[in-house]
């Protein structure tokens, strides 16, 4: 099944709103193995909306709208779908209930335009808006072309895809699709494709994409068979031979991230963690307490900025600070000494960088970062040299090579 997303609203195209349904769709129509071709974006306008819409089912079977179901005259994408598909719009009685009861809770009058969401085209299969008042829809004409119109708030979209809508496009879809998403720290997307190289571009079926997102990169199996569990044999025999290659990377093979991964081991074996960050500035210990019941595990996290922060919160020497700079693995040592002395954590981490733009010298350039992880009686360093990179990544792959070394200590 081949699918257009088109995107309904003036606001989409002057920029004033980020166009994230397109993005969400296109991530659950890949997932049932729905082909999508094309995006597009559409104002207010119902001549260009109803010309958009018609080119589409030239190439596709199947086009998803949202926004435009609203009750204003603006709101015109279901009377330009029915006109389309060749249907014409009448009194729908369940919508109609449910809207007179959700304006009954609230203890609102209706509107003469509030009634305008309750007319439907004849055929049309309708989908309940459990979180708004515009309900949804499903169209197919007599070839068998589907338009299928949601409205544009995300939350109310999301929720009427996933309650009413994909169930509805399973049905249709002859294929079932399983997939797996390996993510990976500590190879490039150059590299990693690289060593799966024969293997994507010898196979079919399962499909293998590798992808590169923000330090990180990410290894998609995916197979369409005819059940889900014969998908689901093949995605995990492939999954076993990229784990051949590139298995030392791989730090979660379900899509978890790796600060999830990483708090979830924590839990399991019961270790508690401080850690004492520099140029990351907090942000380490903000990505850990952004996990709700962290608090079982996180002591604490001190920001040390300044050497004079060093070496009172850390007990940071001075010696070592003058022979070998604040920027140095001596220093990320003694940080994360100082901080498992004071804690008593089992594992403590530390960070110590140039983050950038300035601050960079030939013999340290900007992205030169130091790491220190302990877990008890064990201690791994790392040095990191990313250079050319902005500040926002350089502490962004900062906290992940932390987490990276907190999830090594931790067994892989
Ligand atoms: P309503 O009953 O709220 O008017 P509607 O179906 O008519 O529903 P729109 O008026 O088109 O929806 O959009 C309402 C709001 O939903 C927009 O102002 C915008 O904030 C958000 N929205 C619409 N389309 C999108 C989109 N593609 N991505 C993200 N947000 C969107």
């Amino acid at each position: 099944m081949k699918a257009t997303i088109l995107s309904v609203g003036t606001e989409l195209l002057f920029g004033q709103v980020t166009n994230t349904n397109t993005v969400y769709l296109s991530q659950q129509l890949n997932l049932l193995g729905i082909d999508v071709m094309y995006h597009s974006t559409v104002g207010d306008n119902p001549e260009r909306l109803a010309d958009m819409m018609k080119r589409a089912f030239e190439d596709c079977d199947l086009v998803l709208t949202t926004g435009g179901l609203g009750p204003t005259q603006d709101d015109l994408t279901k009377e330009i779908a029915c006109d389309v598909m060749g249907d014409e719009l009448r009194p729908h009685k369940e919508s109609a209930e449910r809207m007179k009861i959700y304006f009954d809770k609230l203890g609102r009058e209706m509107t003469e335009n509030n009634w305008k969401q309750t007319l439907f085209p004849t055929r049309a299969h309708v989908f309940p808006n459990d979180m708004g008042t515009a309900p949804g829809f499903a169209l197919a004409d007599e070839k068998g072309k589907i338009v299928i119109c949601m409205p544009g708030p995300p939350r109310e979209m999301v929720h009427m895809f996933e309650t009413y809508v994909s169930p509805y496009l399973e049905e249709k879809t002859e294929a079932a699709i399983y997939y797996r998403m390996l993510r990976c720290f500590g190879i490039g997307e150059s590299k990693l494709e690289t060593e799966l190289l024969d293997l994507i571009d010898g196979q079919t079926d399962p499909t293998l994409a590798t992808y590169a997102k923000d330090g990180e990169c990410c290894v998609r199996v995916a197979s369409k068979r005819r059940t889900k569990g014969e998908a689901r044999r093949a995605v995990d025999e492939m999954t076993e031979k990229v784990k051949a290659r590139v298995g030392t990377y791989i730090y979660s093979y379900d899509d978890e991230n790796l600060a999830d991964v990483v708090v979830r081991k924590l839990k399991e074996q019961n270790v508690s963690i401080a850690c004492a960050e520099s140029c990351t500035g907090g942000w380490f210990a903000k990505t850990l307490t952004d996990l709700p019941g962290v608090s079982s595990v996180f002591d604490r996290g001190i920001v040390t900025y300044s050497n004079r922060a060093k070496v009172e919160e850390l007990g940071v020497s001075q010696e070592t600070l003058d022979a070998h700079g604040a920027v140095s693995r001596e220093t990320a040592v003694e940080m994360a000494q100082g901080l498992k002395q004071k804690t008593g954590c089992r594992m403590c981490l530390s960070v110590t960088g140039i983050a950038g733009p300035d601050g960079g010298t030939e013999e340290k350039p900007v992205g030169l970062i130091y790491f220190c992880a302990i877990l008890d009686e064990l201690m791994i360093c790392r040095k990191s040299e990313m250079r050319r990179m902005g500040r926002a990544w350089n502490r962004n792959y900062a906290v992940l090579n932390m987490l990276d070394m907190a999830n090594e200590l931790l067994g892989k």
